[in-house]
């Protein structure tokens, strides 16, 4: 286990400067205060991204891209989540198609789409899940079958977060013949980009705890994909995938959906005079999160290194998750603060929206049992 520490230099902290003058001048975008700021989507506020250059900051600029460091979007991501900025919009777009358009992506698709990444005006979500196929990615259904020009797609995905703003979905289907995945699960899948006003694509919202309704379920009736828009070789969709969950899994957003919470929360104990009993909760959680931050940071420097630390990655999502889902609990007490979504009173509506979205933060992007049975196999235990 790699958990070396990482200091940032000096250019980043320029840059995070930069950022924060940036946000201190979009209070309309930020007076939400968003907790789970990462499923909020403003266009509007992804597109002053874009011409700021915060959106494929590590994408080539050929592509459009800023042609800058994973360490250098992780400062900027940072400072955008702990403002709790609306960056759902753009959010998958920014952290996994463009990265795994550039990797597997052909000439065609990498010029149209990749400059409109980052402008902030092509949005993508993920089709990955379907209603009986979440843990079990290989259990997938959805099937895509060879025509004229292209493809037909047939089959229903689930819990696809902003399938109803965004305009793609990077699809996993079974391209391999029915029967054929008896001998091997992981083969015969590949993936596709597909435009969510095709013919034959029915959208739904899914309302969650919260009353929100970001994520959606896809229905797929004899869908047409042409030819063009199969990401990358037929037949590799399970490997492209697994590089894209590790895009997925190890960022800052793992133990910052909460932040505005954990800093307002603290302000507010160490200012209304909670004694001893403030003292203790401000000391505990920021060690954890300052120890927590340290070690994604460690995470983003292996990645800008060229490695691939899955074991650490998924330490600091099972860690970070958990933490973020704790915290609410950890200062409710003392805060003497009860929750409520619509109290109109701050601290009171932090608290209780916090709770109602805790129990997703380790469901997303691979359960907890899921991630420590990654763990186990990864250190031998398995
Ligand atoms: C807010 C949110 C946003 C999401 N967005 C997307 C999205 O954009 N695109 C997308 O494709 N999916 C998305 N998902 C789906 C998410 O990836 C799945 O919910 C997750 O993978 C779990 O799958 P499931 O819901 O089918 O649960 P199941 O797989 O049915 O699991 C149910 C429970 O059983 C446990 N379990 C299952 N298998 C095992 C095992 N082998 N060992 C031990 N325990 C096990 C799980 O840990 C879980 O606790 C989202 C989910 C949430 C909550």
């Amino acid at each position: 286990m790699n958990f070396e520490p990482l200091t940032l230099d000096r250019e980043t902290d320029l840059l995070r400067k930069e950022v924060r003058a940036f946000l201190s001048d979009q209070r309309d975008f930020l007076k939400g205060g968003y907790i789970d700021c990462w499923s909020i989507c403003e266009p509007a506020f992804s597109r002053l991204l874009g011409e700021k250059g915060w959106i494929g900051m590590t994408l080539p600029k050929q592509y459009g891209g800023g042609g800058r460091t994973y360490l250098e979007r992780y400062v900027v991501v940072e400072e955008l989540l702990a403002a709790g900025a609306p960056v759902g919009a753009h959010w998958v777009a920014d952290r996994q198609t463009g990265p795994l358009l550039l990797s597997f992506g052909t000439e065609e698709q990498k010029e149209f789409f990749l400059p409109q990444i980052v402008r902030g005006e092509c949005y993508f979500a993920i089709g990955m899940s379907e209603p009986d196929s979440g843990s079990d990615l290989a259990a997938i259904r959805t099937r895509a079958e060879r025509v004229e020009g292209g493809w037909r797609i047939t089959g229903g995905k689930t819990w696809t977060s902003f399938a109803m703003t965004c305009r793609y979905v990077l699809l996993l289907c079974r391209t391999a013949p029915p029967g054929s995945e008896a001998a091997d699960r992981h083969k015969g899948m590949s993936q596709f980009i597909l435009d969510l006003e095709s013919e034959g694509v029915t959208r739904r919202p899914i309302r969650n705890l919260a009353g929100e309704d970001h994520f959606c379920e896809i229905f797929l009736e004899q869908v047409f994909v042409p030819e063009n828009r199969l990401l990358g070789e037929e037949g590799n969709g399970w490997r492209q995938v697994m590089a894209e969950l590790a895009f997925e899994r190890s960022g800052p957003e793992r133990f910052l959906s909460n932040f505005r919470l954990f800093s307002e929360g603290l302000d507010f104990l160490r200012t209304s005079g909670k004694g001893e009993i403030g003292a203790r909760t401000i000391g505990r959680l920021a060690a954890q999160l300052m120890n927590l931050r340290q070690m994604s940071l460690s995470v983003a420097g292996q990645l800008q290194a060229g490695e691939l630390p899955v074991n650490e990655a998924s330490i600091v999502k099972e860690l970070g998750t958990t933490f973020e889902q704790n915290l609410a609990e950890a200062l409710r007490g003392p805060l003497a603060i009860e929750p409520g979504v619509d109290a109109g009173e701050r601290m009171s509506s932090l608290l209780g929206k916090s709770i109602l979205t805790a129990p997703s933060f380790s469901l997303r992007g691979g359960t907890r049992e899921i991630l420590r049975g990654i763990l186990a196999k990864g250190l031998g235990l398995r």
